[in-house]
């Protein structure tokens, strides 16, 4: 059940492992933040153990996997760990790690699905805001794939991975919760075309990367270390990874998604557009016609007329000037 109420981890867990990009050790702490916090990675192993917020706007790369920086701080391949905390319903961690990336663990999110169950879960005080969508939103590619997001009272994916070749191309739709995240999508690992990851294994550029953690697909053959947990695994890896980008929108999103040809750059460029939405939204919901433009004055009634006359607006009697577009000086 969707909880009405923000959450966190109830006590902090850890595990270790090995990174993708760079075959390191990396041992990785998640620990309990209070309301308003969201997710926010610490790295234990530079100096002063600088702090990069899981947000939209420090996302720098999402060619493979999703990558956040600020300055030259960087964090890679947060969608998994993302994905099932979204997918959980935490809504707030500190995520403590001493490498610049988690461990890839099976290539799904099967490792952090068993750290956040020995956290466990616990309700903050704050209530759970969410975006509901209202109106649809919806972002192109030029390689056809597109996702678009419709009113709906839970959360739905119906998604389709098609891709290059004419094999392998799967559909699932699924209301996805708290409830069913584990089960059905958080298992589900991580698949790459033998074409695409030759080149880099040769130049070592994923030196953590084997068949212990992907599924690699050749033509029509399969090539994976155990059977395939689901017949439709790749589309619900997809889901996985939508649900983890989408965790960097900053509310929990209540609408149909719905994606074809997904890929990071494109769930980005649609949360992206998802926090445009829901700016327009939020300014939709204060009357701006009568703000004049540039720097005017404004007495009581100019004032009466924009802003709600209750606390705690209700002691502003005028605006002596504007800076900007955003701020009035009373
Ligand atoms: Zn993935």
């Amino acid at each position: 059940m969707p909880t009405a109420r923000e959450t966190t981890v109830e006590r902090e867990a850890s595990l270790t492992g090995t990174s993708l990009h760079s075959g390191a050790k990396v041992r990785l702490t998640v620990k309990p933040a209070g309301s308003g916090f969201g997710y926010q990675f610490r790295r234990m192993d530079l100096a002063d153990q600088p702090t990069i917020p899981a947000f939209l706007e420090k996302v720098k790369q999402v060619e493979r996997a999703t990558t956040l920086a600020e300055g030259s701080v960087k964090v890679s391949t947060v969608e998994h760990l993302l994905s099932a905390l979204r997918g959980l319903e935490i809504d707030n961690a500190l995520i403590e790690l001493d490498a610049n990336e988690p461990p890839i663990g099976d290539g799904s999110a099967s490792p952090f699905l068993e750290l956040l169950s020995q956290a466990g879960r616990k309700e903050l005080e704050a209530p759970r805001s969410v975006f509901q969508i209202k109106e649809p939103v919806w972002v192109t590619a030029p390689d056809g794939g597109y996702m678009a997001a419709l009113p709906h009272e839970g959360f739905k994916v119906s998604c389709t991975n098609s891709n290059h070749t004419p094999h392998h191309t799967q559909f699932l739709s699924i209301e996805v919760g708290a409830d069913n995240y584990a089960k059905e999508i958080g298992r589900a690992r991580t698949f790459v075309f033998y074409e695409e990851v030759e080149p880099l294994l040769a130049k070592g550029l994923i030196k953590g990367g084997s068949l212990e953690n992907a599924i690699v697909i050749r033509g029509e053959s399969v090539m994976s270390k155990e059977p395939m947990r689901y017949p439709d695994e790749f589309v619900r890896h997809k889901i996985l990874d939508i649900i983890g980008d989408l965790a960097l929108f900053p509310l929990p999103i209540r609408g149909h998604i719905l994606a074809a040809k997904p890929s990071h750059g494109l769930n980005l460029q649609f949360a992206k557009a998802l926090l445009k939405a829901y700016r327009a939204y939020q300014s939709s919901l204060m009357p701006v016609e009568n703000v004049p433009v540039g720097e005017r004055a404004l007495d009581i009634n100019d004032v009466m007329k924009i802003l709600p006359h209750r606390y705690p607006f209700l002691m502003v009697d005028r605006v002596l000037r504007f800076e900007g577009d955003t701020k009035g000086m009373p």
